[in-house]
């Protein structure tokens, strides 16, 4: 099902089945002769079907069409390398590449692991979350070869024409797309209305939090009438929504601090005392994959607090416990 949200400007929403963030938006735009896709959907059946009937729907000639992904994530990338032909321009963050690179060339996966190792991360649990990541099921199953794109670098689609934005936080390269004179912003998952983006500990990211709130303090003064984020609602008030991000991330920095006022805990031990939007009753019934987002979570807000000198750390026999400075 396609909606135009503009003239020239439709959105898909491409169904995650059981993921909860439940789909992904993608939005299409027409131009002279060619089509610019944002955003795809992961590498799996159900997003296949959904985005061929939206090709459909539309009449798009994937032999004239360019994409640009906003993230690094399954659910934004994954499906791009199904989807590019030979004649397709793919634009992606140029950090965001060189991270993957890296990634790829130091293992990634591993380090994380011995992150959450670290962290009090039960093995049984480590090995099921890694396991069943979207990022390792659903992620693109061929290279792609990106155009990158750099701060201020623009994007020309019609009569569309795009500025990009570094937004890094929720990934390390993670770009929104800004169009001034239709005031709209392509915020990817670094604003989104009805969920709380993921702010997650990343290898060779020195504090991730501090990066996201910079990053939406650097979108705040722009002037926008139309937020098209990368799932759920459209909306417009962008200001609001991130002053209320700020807020919810000093609840949940003040979160860690109580767990903390009892003694010295793990990061695995603090998440159970944070206030998680999910559909679970309690701690023991998350899923590993929702355990793993949520340590990385609280590594995150961790390492914001010790960086302003609020929690101190000391390994005891190969487990860093936290407590408070
Ligand atoms: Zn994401």
């Amino acid at each position: 099902m396609i909606e135009e949200i503009l003239p020239n400007l439709y959105r898909a929403e491409i169904p995650l089945p059981r993921n909860p963030l439940k789909a992904v938006n993608s939005y299409m735009i027409r131009g002279d002769g060619r089509f610019l896709i944002i955003d795809t959907g992961m590498n799996r059946e159900e997003c296949i079907r959904e985005m061929d009937s939206a090709l459909q729907e539309l009449g798009v000639d994937l032999e004239k069409t360019d994409f640009f992904i906003t993230h690094l994530h399954a659910d934004h990338l994954g499906l791009v390398g199904n989807l590019a032909t030979d004649s397709s321009t793919v634009y992606f963050s140029e950090r965001e590449a060189s991270y993957m690179s890296a990634s790829r060339r130091e293992g990634s996966r591993e380090d994380q692991a011995t992150i959450y190792r670290l962290n009090g991360f039960p093995e049984d649990e480590l090995e099921r979350a890694i396991g069943t990541h979207p990022g390792h099921l659903y992620g693109p199953k061929r290279p792609i070869v990106f155009t990158t794109l750099k701060e201020g670098d623009s994007i020309e689609c019609g009569d569309f024409s795009f500025t990009c934005i570094d937004t890094p936080g929720h990934t390390p390269g993670h770009m929104c797309l800004y169009e001034s004179s239709k005031r709209i912003l392509m915020s990817g998952d670094h604003i989104l209305l009805d969920i709380t983006p993921n702010i997650c500990f990343w290898p060779r990211m020195d504090d991730a939090l501090k990066e996201y709130l910079a990053s939406l303090d650097k979108v705040y003064p722009l002037d926008v009438d139309l937020v098209l984020p990368g799932h759920r609602t459209i909306w417009n008030d962008h200001r609001r929504r991130i002053e209320e991000l700020h807020a919810h991330h000093q609840g949940r920095l003040n979160e860690v601090l109580f767990a903390l006022e009892e003694g010295e805990k793990t990061a695995y031990e603090i998440a159970p005392y944070i206030t998680w939007d999910v559909n679970y009753k309690s701690w023991d019934l998350f899923p590993p994959p929702q355990k793993w987002f949520a340590t990385g979570e609280v590594i995150a807000h961790i390492t914001y607090l010790e960086r302003i000198d609020m929690i101190k750390r000391e390994v005891k026999e190969g487990t860093i416990m936290y407590s408070l400075a």
